[in-house]
């Protein structure tokens, strides 16, 4: 095996990207900003697809597809949508190349310029309401639920693999609704959905909030969002819920006929979580040996391996292993079995590590004398000599252990890096020192936010939803405050 990675004291980023490569989960590409995910990165992000996707469903949505392309007049027909996105889209101008002049190969044909130039789509609100005025005339119409799985593209200028890309892959949601109360539950809705995600798949504990109007999605009334935290003490966005009110009903003049009769615009709502999420998932719960991945989500769940001298052993041991594997496949558990003879054990067990497999069986030839097997836990790099008498319940239960404890962990790691603050310097030493989420008391205004912002570089992740009331003064201006909200340095 290459060498060791490096550990997340000495360099928590560079661990991650080595970590990232290393697992096989994604590399960098040509273009800057953009990755190449890998077949073992792709097969998590098809779990998660699948879960949120089923998740979807159950709550009455259907998935549809929207183009790419969006026309540069569409993007421009909501005001404050069209700022927020300027600065990072990708125009498509003209659509023929033909040979350079000069002979250094093709060059763009002036003579091939689009009459309107065309914006690759960094979201599709635009492109979906100008086709919901065609699908909607009248309140049987509604509410309409569809979401899409596609890619977009973002210009960003500082990317690293999955938690900022320039294209990213993910999934949005588009719902619009006859009545503000409608869509604002279902906003509440799609949120609570991504948070029982977050905590049951990816077993990673996640605040619900509200973003301040500085953080809002431009075009929306308000922003739901979850926030993570990952074990360099930053957040992370995991993701978003949009009441959007009526804004893109009345850019693309999108109106419904009422009980009444009487003509009105509809209500909407927009939601997302994208590929970010893999890296919320390696960030959250990795460590020094590799990825730790949580049972619901890990391409192999269990892997076995035999430990052998020779073929007629390995012919011994294969035959003991095979009804163990059809076994626990019957109860749906991904196994893979590792035969092959190129490598030996020990690279094998780190390169399972390496890739976060949470449950490793090694035997050899004592265990076949012993009706035994090695159980190797990957969460707790604990290992325990088993008989196989009853060894399939054992490892549903095992799994489901490995599952909550993934989450018990990272929810304690969360507890002890949340800190209420009361005065600006404690603020301070804290970020510095520690990082998490902070609890403190802010006056309100976007500039007091960004003053903070400026001189430390903590956001205000979220309004909790759970917020109590409590009467403070703020810890930038001094002005009263009546509720606590989260900051934190973030991704
Ligand atoms: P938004 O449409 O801005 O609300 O974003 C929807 C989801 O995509 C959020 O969960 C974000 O965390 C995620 N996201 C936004 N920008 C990027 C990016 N450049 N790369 C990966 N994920 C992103």
């Amino acid at each position: 095996m290459s060498k060791s990675l490096p550990t997340r004291s000495e360099n928590y980023s560079e661990w991650y990207n080595e970590l990232v490569k290393r697992a096989n989960l994604a590399e960098n590409s040509a273009v800057r900003g953009c990755m190449v995910i890998k077949p073992y990165g792709y097969t998590i992000w098809e779990n998660m697809q699948r879960a949120l996707d089923d998740m979807f469903k159950a709550t009455g949505h259907t998935n549809a597809y929207f183009p790419l392309f969006i026309p540069k007049s569409y993007l421009s027909k909501e005001a404050s949508h069209v700022e927020g996105f300027a600065k990072e889209c990708a125009v498509v101008t003209h659509y023929r190349l033909k040979n350079a002049p000069d002979g250094s190969g093709v060059t763009v044909d002036p003579a091939a310029k689009l009459e309107e130039e065309l914006i690759v789509r960094p979201t599709s609100e635009t492109v979906i309401w100008s086709t919901y005025k065609n699908w909607i005339q009248s309140y049987r119409d509604l509410p309409l639920l569809i979401n899409q799985w596609a890619n977009v593209v973002r210009w960003e200028m500082r990317t690293r693999l999955f938690l900022r890309t320039a294209e990213f892959l993910w999934q949005e949601g588009h719902t619009a609704h006859a009545t503000p109360a409608e869509a604002i539950a279902e906003t509440e809705q799609m949120l609570e959905v991504y948070a029982t995600f977050a905590e049951e798949w990816m077993a990673l504990p996640v605040l619900k909030g509200i973003k301040t109007p500085n953080e809002r999605f431009a075009g929306a009334v308000e922003t739901y969002c979850i926030e993570a935290l990952m074990q360099d003490g930053k957040a992370l966005q995991a993701g978003t819920s949009h009441f959007l009110g009526q804004n893109f009903a009345k850019a693309f003049e999108v109106t419904f006929q009422n009980k009444e009769g009487k003509l009105e615009h509809v209500w909407g709502t927009s939601w997302g979580v994208s590929t970010r999420l893999m890296g919320a998932l390696i960030m959250g719960h990795s460590d020094d040996q590799g990825l730790v991945l949580p049972p619901k989500l890990a391409p192999i769940q269990v892997v076995i391996v035999p430990i052998f001298r020779n073929e007629e052993q390995l012919d011994q041991l294969t035959e003991q292993i095979k009804p163990l594997i059809s076994d626990l496949r019957a109860k749906g558990i991904r196994v893979k079995y590792d035969s092959s003879d190129a490598n030996k054990p020990g690279w094998k067990f780190a390169e399972y590590e390496l890739q976060g497999v949470p449950v490793r069986l090694g035997m050899g030839m004592r265990d076949l004398e012993n009706n035994t097997a090695e159980i190797a836990r990957r969460d707790t790099q604990t290992k325990e000599t088993r008989s196989r008498e009853g060894i399939v319940t054992h490892i549903l239960d095992l799994l489901d252990e490995i599952q909550r404890n993934l989450f018990t962990k990272a929810l304690n790691f969360r507890e002890a890096n949340t800190h209420r603050v009361d005065s600006y310097e404690d603020f301070k030493e804290k970020l510095e020192t520690q990082g998490g989420f902070l609890l403190a008391h802010w006056d309100g205004t976007t500039e007091t936010e960004e003053k903070i912002k400026e001189e430390t570089k903590a956001t205000i992740r979220c309004i909790p939803l759970d917020a109590q009331e409590e009467e403070g003064v703020c810890i930038y201006s001094g002005k009263p405050s009546s509720r606590r909200v989260v900051f934190a340095r973030a991704y």
